[in-house]
């Protein structure tokens, strides 16, 4: 079966070729290709050595970071396109990346360090499909192999635990029994698997179409990586709100948000302080007072230890911290969420409580839904008035309040938020006059 290679990426086999060594496209951009799917991006592997593939592409600006373990990046006007020469694993340090990186001249060696064999093909125009480990079998059939012994695959780099998961996730493969029974055993080795590495599969494990019932499928694995989350799985709810477990009732708001990543990662963790703050009253019922709030230092902590980017993580703890805001919603608060998160962050709010509330009671469902809807229209109302949300949008500043002679002092700016929240109260309205009067009422009891 032909690949559609585009032509950017078979001017760069071409000029390899040309110059006396072997180059194919390899990985996900054949896997993707032959599912009839779009491919991220074209990686080519290759029998020349990283200087060599530099001599080849004189002027063509190049990504070095990668040429310790043979990749030259070439920047194209289509993005960078990753040419790495054939390689055999040496030592493993702690199961982690390859400490050292041997090259090879023999694609197939390249090939057998790969981790699946639906990743271990390459294609090239020409010479068509090569692929020595029944890759394209496998496909045929949605299945996840290692390539090798599993075993021996997952202790080099347990990294290709969680790539399993996240292919059977993103791909809807179910994983093959030996593979899967290795990577059981070999679980206690993620570990030693660097935050951020972790970060990076497990966000595209939580986008893929299958998220919810991958985690669910592998949940000893999952909770191996994130042994945070492991007490949501024995904390039952006792309530007439609830028809799941926490740990089911997350993975059903998993499924129910938007596949954006700050979404679905404030979708996993947004109860993550029930276990802890879990009562039973004297009727048997289930109460998590406070759990908003506990589900925040959890979340803080994990996102931190997965080296989050700071204002990802951010919007991911304010999402947690608000999931709970009580319905319904009137305009004074809807202006304060808008105020607090700003329009996309109330969004993702309203679109993480409609995934929230659509995993509790079933009856409970419509009525919730629609009260979220309500709060969805009358922000709608809000930003198409123009209200104002923010200090910047306030009819007076602080250069008015100087210029009536006051002196530059923290009163000045507290006396500002002050006008502010009276604004978004409806108690003043965002009317100049008016505001430099309260101002010099405020400003006289503070400085007087
Ligand atoms: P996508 O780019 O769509 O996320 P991909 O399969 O291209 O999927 P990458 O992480 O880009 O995944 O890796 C490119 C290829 O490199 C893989 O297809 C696989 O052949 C190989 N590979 C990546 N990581 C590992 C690993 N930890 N162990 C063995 N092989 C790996
Ligand atoms: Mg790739």
């Amino acid at each position: 079966m032909a690949i559609a290679v585009p032509a950017y990426v078979r001017a760069v086999l071409a000029r390899l070729e040309s110059a006396g060594f072997e180059a194919w496209c390899v990985g996900g951009c054949v896997r993707d290709s032959l599912l009839g799917r779009r491919p991220g991006d074209w990686d080519i592997t290759t029998s020349a050595l990283p200087g060599e593939t530099a001599a080849c592409f004189p002027e063509v600006s190049r990504v070095e970071a990668g040429r310790a373990l043979g990749t030259v990046g070439l920047v194209t006007p289509r993005g960078v396109v990753e040419v790495t020469t054939y390689r055999v694993e040496g030592a493993y340090a702690s199961h982690r990346r390859p400490e050292e990186v041997a090259f090879t001249r023999q694609v197939e060696e390249d090939l057998a360090r790969r981790d699946f064999t639906v990743n271990a093909m390459a294609y090239h125009p020409e010479r068509g499909i090569l692929d020595p480990f029944g890759g394209r079998e496998d496909l045929a059939r949605g299945l996840l192999r290692c390539v090798g012994e599993p075993e021996q695959r997952f202790q080099e780099d347990a990294l290709r635990i969680l790539r399993c998961m996240r292919f059977a996730s993103v791909l809807g493969f179910v994983v093959d029994p030996e593979t899967s029974w290795a990577a059981e055993k070999n679980r206690g080795l993620l570990k030693t698997v660097s935050g951020e590495r972790t970060r990076e599969e497990l966000t595209k494990l939580l986008q893929g179409a299958r998220a919810a019932e991958t985690l669910r499928a592998y949940r000893t694995l999952f909770f191996a990586a994130v042994p945070e989350l492991q007490p949501l799985a024995a904390c039952t709810q006792e309530s007439p709100y609830h028809r799941f477990n926490a740990w089911e009732h997350s993975l059903h708001t998993v499924e129910a948000v938007p596949d954006r990543p700050v979404l679905r990662w404030a979708a996993l963790l947004h109860d993550g302080g029930k276990p802890c703050t879990k009562t039973l009253d004297e009727r048997g019922q289930a109460h998590f007072f406070g759990h908003g709030k506990a589900g925040v230092q959890l979340a803080r902590g994990l996102l931190d230890r997965l080296r989050f980017p700071g204002e990802e993580a951010r919007r991911i703890v304010t999402l947690v911290e608000r999931h709970g805001e009580p319905l319904p919603m009137g305009e004074t608060r809807v202006k304060r969420l808008l105020a607090a998160l700003g329009p996309e962050g109330f969004e993702d709010l309203l679109a993480l409580m409609r995934g929230d509330v659509s995993a509790q009671a079933e009856e409970l469902v419509p009525g919730r839904l629609a009260l979220i809807d309500q709060a969805g229209a009358l922000a709608k109302e809000i930003l198409a008035r123009g209200d104002c949300l923010t200090l910047a949008g306030l009819a007076v500043n602080g250069r008015d309040l100087l210029e009536l002679g006051y002196r530059p002092c923290p009163a000045l700016g507290r006396a500002l938020k002050s006008l502010l929240d009276q604004v978004l109260d409806g108690r003043e309205e965002n009317q100049r006059q008016k505001l430099l009067a309260r101002a010099a009422e405020l400003l006289e009891e503070n400085q007087g």
